[in-house]
């Protein structure tokens, strides 16, 4: 068993009983490997360990990985802040996008998906916590962008991202994920069909499989510190 298997295990077995203390199945549950600063021989030993799923931040980065371990079938997410000017290879080479806030952005991945591809998977990152971070769409925004991202052709609107302050006051950390459920329930109401909550990180992922997290973006508890 290398490092890399033993800490897979360790973070499976804690969604498994956050999701048992819960009465969830952890098989709703994703688990995604967050895979920035970290050198391609690192990815390739978790892809190996049966990580199948992994994140990054920064594009360049991201696109020199994804050449780098071409040979093998990873599903790529974006999780970084997306640049109006970078749409283009977000578009050709990721199923997933995490953090979209703005409708132009959503539009741009929309219009350059290329036609062979599936739609991309996007989920609307909330900004649920005030007035300490400027990136995610407010509350009061939310439902007209996630109307209008659903009418785009080539997107599959999948859910809501978000992530909370730093704070290790647990209450609090339910307090902010559970705002995101009920975001997410409201648009549901609406007639949206989100089926992606992707919160919960190292820290913090027990706490957000109670209160529905779907997807968990896991990078320090599965490859150490960056
Ligand atoms: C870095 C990062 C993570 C993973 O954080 P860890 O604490 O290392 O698990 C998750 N989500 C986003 C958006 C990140 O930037």
């Amino acid at each position: 068993m290398t490092k890399i298997h033993t800490q897979r295990q360790i973070v499976l077995a804690q969604i498994a009983q956050a999701a048992r203390a819960a009465e969830r199945s952890a098989a709703e549950i994703t688990l995604l490997t967050v895979t920035k600063t970290h050198p391609p021989a690192v990815l390739r030993a978790a892809f190996e360990a049966g990580l199948k799923c992994f994140g990054e931040n920064y594009l360049q980065e991201a696109l020199d990985k994804i050449l780098a371990l071409c040979d093998l079938d990873i599903e790529w997410h974006f999780i970084g802040p997306v640049q109006s000017n970078k749409t283009q290879p977000v578009a050709q080479h990721f199923a997933w996008v995490h953090s979209i806030d703005r409708l132009k952005i959503a539009q741009r991945l929309s219009t350059q998906r290329p036609a062979n591809l599936p739609p991309l998977n996007v989920c609307l990152q909330l900004n649920i916590s005030g007035e300490s971070t400027k990136s995610g769409v407010s509350l009061s925004e939310l439902s007209a962008l996630a109307h209008a991202v659903a009418r785009l052709p080539n997107l599959k609107l999948r859910g809501l991202m978000a992530m909370p302050e730093p704070t290790i006051d647990s209450t609090l950390l339910a307090q902010r994920f559970a705002s995101v459920r009920e975001a997410r329930d409201v648009l549901n109401t609406e007639g949206l069909a989100l089926d992606t909550l992707s919160m919960g990180m190292s820290a913090d992922l027990a706490i957000a499989i109670a209160q529905g997290s779907t997807l968990v973006r896991v990078g320090t508890a599965l490859l150490g510190q960056r």
